[in-house]
């Protein structure tokens, strides 16, 4: 079932960056509503649970090191057709391949250090966002 949500964390590199603030200004001004936010980090362990899909992947290993490597931004974020329009948003996994104007195009430098995630699935959407927030922090 859609859910119209997906969820979003600014990675480590856009962070440290100081793009936080932009980000979230283009995810507003994209037509998300932002129903949970929080400013946290990962330890090497969590990271690791996070992309396990990705387990098998030579990058795996860099990957979780990446995203445990500073603060990061977790969000919920809805919208109709929330999945597909945040990834229209965010353009491609690598930046250099990125749509000129998408987030990844703006703010990432890197396939490793490409700024945000976004879920690919509603399943995948709802997982995450478990991950990060409880009943009471979502709205
Ligand atoms: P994300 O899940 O972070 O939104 P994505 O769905 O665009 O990104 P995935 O295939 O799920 O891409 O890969 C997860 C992350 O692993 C990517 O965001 C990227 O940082 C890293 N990654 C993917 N492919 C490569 C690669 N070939 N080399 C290095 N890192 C990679
Ligand atoms: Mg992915």
């Amino acid at each position: 079932m859609a859910t119209n949500r997906t969820f979003t964390m600014i990675k480590p590199d856009a962070v440290a960056n100081g793009h936080t603030g932009a980000i979230l200004d283009d995810i507003i001004k994209g037509g998300f509503k932002i129903v949970a936010l929080k400013y946290t980090s990962l330890s090497d362990a969590k990271a690791g649970e996070f992309y396990a899909v990705h387990a098998e992947r030579p990058f795996y290993k860099d990957l979780v090191s990446f995203m445990s490597s500073g603060p990061i931004v977790a969000a919920i974020l809805e919208k109709e057709n929330a999945i597909e329009d945040f990834r229209t948003l965010i353009g491609a996994t690598d930046p250099a391949k990125a749509d000129v104007g998408t987030i990844r195009n703006k703010y990432a430098k890197s396939i490793d250090a490409n700024a945000v995630h976004g879920s690919d699935s509603d399943e995948n959407a709802q997982i995450e966002g478990n991950f990060f927030f409880s009943a009471f922090e979502r709205f």
